[in-house]
């Protein structure tokens, strides 16, 4: 249930429908906007409607959320869209994220260069994987802390925030150490007690979408992170699995304005990992700007034919710039502004 405040309603008013909704049992989750609160009674629909706060002191409306997310849904935000601020970079709104760096953490060289010329060329943050979630147990898993102090590095040489996958929630002091932005991987997406953690952590969240689940899913998953507190999260289509075996996965870019109708939280997407191949990764990078993304996660390699992790998906560094470019040009036509310091 959404709890509508009217305009100019005083703290305490505020402060006393919240103890109200907690003494039910529900907890109440504050909004703030331009002019209105919205306190979120999340719980027992029907303990809250029993408290008959219609005409209560300050308050003005109760509108029932029917969605079974709640604080991820557009209701919660009555149309207004969340910006996330990732140290001065924003993600959401007008503003579009490009998020680019290699897939895995492979050595020192490899990631200060890709994330030096990803930074020279206009991107907002830098991707890199530490710990990596790989389909067999033989391949190579990351380099884990290590590669997160050459995260570390290469941030610090180039001021781009760090979007790195937590798998564990063993390693969530670490990760947060050195992350920016926590990105949670498909496989993860229901990993519950991951995401209540991570929305405990309080550092923003990119959330992927799992290889075969619904927009519905994944907008359950986002609340779990929203649940704690956590009010960061960004909502990533990379692909799912159909009949088709010409690509990766489908890039469902139908998710960006569904997504984008059904909640206020940024969509971002990831073409490469759908492509699976470098080549097919600037007409869909081009394709979600257009469709009104709020921004790309792409993989770059300097090497891409060295690469120990899909390099036939990686943007060589050499054709950045370009593709950087064109990016930014359907950005723009889409309304948007590539957000960078
Ligand atoms: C990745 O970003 O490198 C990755 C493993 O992505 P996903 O979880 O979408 O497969
Ligand atoms: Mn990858």
């Amino acid at each position: 249930m959404m709890i509508v405040m009217k305009e100019g309603a005083t703290e305490e008013q505020i402060r006393s429908v919240v103890q109200r909704v907690e003494g039910v049992g529900c907890s109440a989750h504050i909004s703030q906007g331009e002019v209105l609160t919205v306190i979120g009674a999340i719980g027992d629909r029907d303990r809250v409607a029993a408290l008959g706060l219609e005409g209560t002191p300050g308050v003005d409306h109760l509108v029932p959320i029917l969605k079974p997310y709640k604080l991820a849904s557009s209701q919660f935000r009555k149309g207004e869209r969340t910006v996330i601020d990732v140290d001065g970079r924003k993600v959401g709104g007008d503003n579009f994220a490009l998020i680019a760096g290699p897939c895995t953490v492979e050595s020192r060289e490899q990631t200060l260069e890709v994330a030096r010329v990803v930074s020279e060329n206009g991107a907002s943050m830098l991707r890199g994987g530490a710990y990596k979630p790989r389909t067999s147990p033989y391949a190579f898993q990351g380099l884990g802390a290590e590669g997160l102090r050459f995260l570390q590095e290469a941030k610090e040489q180039t001021g781009l925030p760090v979007v790195t996958e937590l798998m564990d929630v063993r390693d969530v002091a670490d990760v947060i150490e050195v992350a920016d932005v926590v990105q949670i991987g498909a496989r993860n997406m229901q990993n519950y007690s991951l995401l209540s953690e991570v929305g405990r952590a309080g550092l923003p969240v990119l959330l992927k979408r799992g290889l075969s689940s619904t927009l519905e899913e994944l907008l359950m998953a986002a609340e779990y992170v929203l649940k704690e507190g956590n009010e960061d999260v960004m909502l990533c289509e990379r692909g799912i699995r159909t009949f088709e075996t010409a690509y990766r996965f489908t890039l469902d870019l139908l998710a960006v304005p569904a997504l984008r109708e059904l909640s206020h939280l940024p969509v971002i997407v990831d073409p490469s990992h759908a492509a699976g191949r470098r080549d097919w990764v600037q007409p869909m990078s081009l394709a979600a700007a257009a469709a009104g993304a709020d921004g790309i996660i792409v993989e770059v390699h300097n090497e891409p034919e060295e690469a120990i992790c899909d390099g036939p998906q990686a943007v060589p560094t050499d054709s950045f710039a370009e593709y950087a470019e064109q990016l930014q040009r359907v950005a723009e036509v889409a309304g948007k502004v590539v957000s960078t310091v």
